[in-house]
């Protein structure tokens, strides 16, 4: 803009209030995202002397400090056109000091951050998902909620993209969004493709919108069915009933239909942003396997953003979480997110029955339940991801999300049989995460109101049940909700839907239930149970399997060794390499193949079902 005098300048200047002032001016440059780098320059205003400027470290809804900072890179700053020295911290190595010279009111910094991470990338040729806490910086000890941003992307020729951000203005591949903090931007991850289509799914007489924004590695992925169409409908119309209340002004579900780039859900107030396996609207053991992502990620809207534990609820990134309360933030939701697959028929009943039967079953052959009990589980989620697939049985994993399951299960089952059907958790969720209707808000609680609130809906000493069930160190698995909800587990030779889409899915083979291990379809062996027939042989985690009686290793092999087993006395024998050593090993076992069910206990109400059932 030319031909402003300084005077008009400085009266907006004045004119506007101080926050506007302190905006941080984010641009970044996702032209090169299909080679998975991101270019940014972050104009920042300063003021003289000493400036500490921090990269994020700890993620909500990663409840870890995973700031890939290993990834930031070619970093300069300027300030009045000249380079600036920098200095990383000695022990915090998200956090840059810099000497800002007098009379510098601004500084402009440039670098890159690598989104390549093999299987796990964050863009392909063809999707991008840009997570802005990995293109920003800002000053040490500012609330995140007080660091105003304005973010604009420029993105590869022809791209479209999906994100709850509002855009200010847009020309060609460039879009600039309205100034938001620096929590709302962190909260509002942005999807972009060359394949992009939008779906509208607020059911009839829902004011707010919600939408699907999709990108994929084909066109053949975002080919979303009717009938999912309609399920969505049915989960935006199941948590308005729910819950009584949103805690948003719209809400996008982005996802990424692609095998390039990351696996996962990551929830934020008014999105989520998912990625799953290119097929999963037309490979039907996929869609069930996946079939809870979006309702689980949706639930967290409430369950962790708007209600969050104290320990989560921290005023910047930099700041340590506690992950104690994450059976309730991650248990809570991984409950809900799984019926509420069921009620809107993502989920077929009998796919929710052999899913559950599954989670039960694992969980109740968890060898380090016996050491761990599941609130140290929760306790330290910082190193848990860190770990290794091998021996996860032994040392337990994230547990708090299907352990945190069976236990909610059990308290609805609870509910509902103490109340005769007149109340259930759906009550404990009005309550809990109701209250009123508005934009996104953070509402901190602790263990005491989450036991107040089950004691409202129905009298009962809940916080005794919780505390024994999240320090147990019982072997077994808590089975209360299924037991009370009128089935039980069993084990038969019939394979379970869930498992075997499972395999299908991972190449690998579950034996959890029979010999004791989970192999890849190679031999490998990923995990070994303690106290299982092949941890008596002496086989572990690591070794590959070679041979099984004398004959090359596959899964229909071992399978047929299995079946072979129960009409013979010799143990199967197992050739196994341990690094440059073979060793054979005898494994003892002769009942052939295990997989779990559910079946129904006659004479018992079936709460179970009632709990999955639609509400419309
Ligand atoms: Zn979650």
């Amino acid at each position: 803009m030319k031909n402003i005098c300084l005077l008009a300048i400085a009266i907006v200047l004045l004119s506007l209030p101080a926050a506007a002032q302190n905006v941080e001016r984010l641009q970044v440059d996702a032209a090169d995202a299909p080679r998975n780098v991101l270019h940014a320059t972050l104009t920042i205003p300063v003021a003289p002397g000493p400036l500490t400027l921090v990269y994020p470290k700890w993620l909500p809804g990663n409840h870890r400090p995973t700031g890939p900072i290993q990834n930031f890179t070619g970093l300069h700053f300027k300030a009045a056109g000249k380079e600036l020295e920098w200095q990383r911290d000695l022990e915090d190595m998200w956090a840059f000091h810099l000497q800002v010279p007098a009379g510098v009111n601004e500084l402009q910094a440039t670098y890159d951050t690598i989104t390549y991470n093999g299987k796990s990338s964050l863009a392909s040729s063809k999707v991008l998902d840009l997570v802005w806490n990995q293109v920003v910086l800002y000053p040490q000890g500012a609330a995140s909620n007080d660091v105003r941003v304005s973010a604009s992307v420029r993105l590869p020729e022809g791209w479209k993209f999906g994100t709850a951000l509002t855009p200010a203005q847009q020309s060609g591949n460039s879009v600039e969004f309205q100034t938001v903090s620096l929590t709302t931007l962190v909260d509002s991850p942005l999807i972009a493709g060359a394949i992009y289509r939008q779906v509208q799914i607020s059911p009839p007489g829902e004011p707010l919108t919600h939408v699907v924004d999709m990108v994929g590695e084909s066109e053949e992925a975002i080919q979303i069915t009717d009938k999912d169409i309609a399920s969505l409908k049915q989960l935006v119309a199941e948590t308005g009933k729910l819950f009584g209340a949103r805690h948003y002004t719209k809400y996008h579900f982005l996802l990424i239909l692609g095998d390039q780039t990351a696996h996962h859900g990551l929830e934020h107030h008014e999105s989520s942003d998912n990625g799953t396996d290119e097929d999963m609207f037309s490979n039907p053991g996929v869609h069930d396997l996946e079939a809870d992502l979006l309702p689980h990620e949706f639930v967290h809207s409430w369950n962790g953003k708007y209600k969050r534990p104290a320990g989560l609820a921290t005023r910047d990134y930099q700041a340590p979480m506690h992950g104690d309360l994450l059976w309730v933030y991650e248990g809570l939701t991984d409950y809900l997110g799984n019926i509420l697959a069921a009620r809107t028929g993502l989920r077929s009943p009998d796919q929710f029955h052999e899913n559950l039967a599954y989670t039960a079953a694992m969980l109740d052959h968890r060898a380090g339940r016996t050491w761990r009990p599941l609130q140290d589980t929760a306790t330290s989620v910082q190193s848990l991801f860190a770990a290794a697939t091998e021996w996860t049985n032994w040392r337990r994993s994230a547990d708090y999300y299907p352990e945190g399951y069976l236990i909610w299960l059990e308290v609805d089952s609870l509910i509902r049989q103490k109340t005769n059907g007149q109340k259930s958790l759906n009550d404990f969720c009005r309550l809990f995460y109701g209250g009123q209707s508005g934009p996104p808000q953070v509402v901190p609680y602790k263990f005491e109101d989450v036991a107040a609130a089950l004691n409202q809906v129905t009298p009962n000493d809940w916080a005794k049940l919780l505390r024994e069930r999240l320090d147990s160190k019982s072997p077994h698995a808590p089975m209360g909700g299924i037991t009370t909800g009128g089935w039980k587990l069993v084990y038969t030779d019939q394979k379970n839907s869930t498992m075997d889409a499972r395999e299908k899915s991972s190449n690998n083979i579950d034996l959890s239930f029979s010999l004791g291990f989970i192999a890849t379809k190679e031999g490998e062996l990923r995990d070994v149970i303690p106290g299982s027939p092949a941890y008596a042989a002496g086989l572990g985690a690591g070794m590959k399997v070679i041979a099984v009686n004398g004959r090359k290793w596959s899964k229909d092999v071992i399978r047929a060794a299995l079946r072979g087993g129960m009409h013979s006395q010799q143990p199967i024998s197992l050739l196994a390499e341990n690094g440059e050593y073979y060793k054979t090993y005898d494994v003892n076992y002769h009942e052939g193949e295990r997989y779990p069910h559910l079946v129904r206990v006659e004479g018992q109400a079936n709460i179970l079902d009632e709990i999955i059932k639609p509400s419309f």
